[in-house]
């Protein structure tokens, strides 16, 4: 298949053609090499282009290889995003029982807390909340993740002006340096330029 041409395995092949996703959109044929090749990416696609898949499944592929700590973490503007996510990590990652924990605002921190420091593989989070576990719990750690998804990155960073950026860097504090970074925006801006620049390293550039 064409997924199978762009590095992925036969299990995840499988698991893309139940969903009937046969044919890989733009932002997959751009970004699935160089993932899985351990480079940090950078893509241009909006929702609708097949951006979820185009991170989950290079991450599945690697958790399968090596599923270790909290293994990947994805930081998204909205909650309904965080769920659907959450939810494509599930479904195409069956095989695998990914264990998943999703932070985002509204629900019981108490509860949150228990379920991360119940080492999911992949934890799914807006970043106001996340950083509020992080400044307030020793109770779970960051320091392994070897993915960190920043989805629909210029959104995330339209959100809450001032306080995003601290929430951003506390939540950058907590990760390891040596890490994988993905970044997904539907434009680029300067400040997302800036961003890219603290977070990424030398990635290569996918467009839809
Ligand atoms: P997204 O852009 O990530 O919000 O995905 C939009 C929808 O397209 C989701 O329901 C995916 O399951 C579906 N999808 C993702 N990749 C493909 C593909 N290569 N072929 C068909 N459908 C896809």
């Amino acid at each position: 298949s064409e997924f199978a041409a762009l590095g992925l395995s036969d299990w995840l092949v499988k698991q893309c053609q139940q969903l009937g996703i046969n044919k890989p959109t733009p932002v997959q044929e751009n970004c699935l090499p160089p993932t899985l090749e351990g480079r940090d990416v950078m893509g241009c696609a909006k929702t609708g282009s097949g951006k979820t898949a185009a991170f989950v499944l290079p991450v599945l592929q690697k958790l399968s290889e090596d599923p270790y700590g909290i293994f990947c973490l994805v930081l998204t503007p909205t909650r309904e995003l965080a769920y659907q996510i959450a939810e494509q990590f599930r479904v195409l990652g069956k095989p695998l029982g990914v264990k998943d924990c999703i932070v985002v605002g509204g629900m019981d921190m108490v509860t949150q807390a228990l379920e991360l420091s119940n080492q999911p593989h992949v934890v799914v989070a807006t970043p106001g909340r996340l950083a509020d576990h992080i400044r307030s719990s020793n109770t779970f750690s960051l320091r392994r993740i070897q993915f960190l998804i920043l989805d629909e990155a210029d959104r995330l960073l339209e959100q809450g002006c001032t306080d995003f950026s601290s929430d951003l860097e506390v939540i950058l504090g907590a990760l390891p340096a040596k890490r994988q970074t993905l970044l997904f925006s539907a434009t680029l801006t300067d400040t997302l330029q800036e961003l890219k620049n603290i977070a990424l390293n030398e990635p290569s550039s996918g467009r839809a």
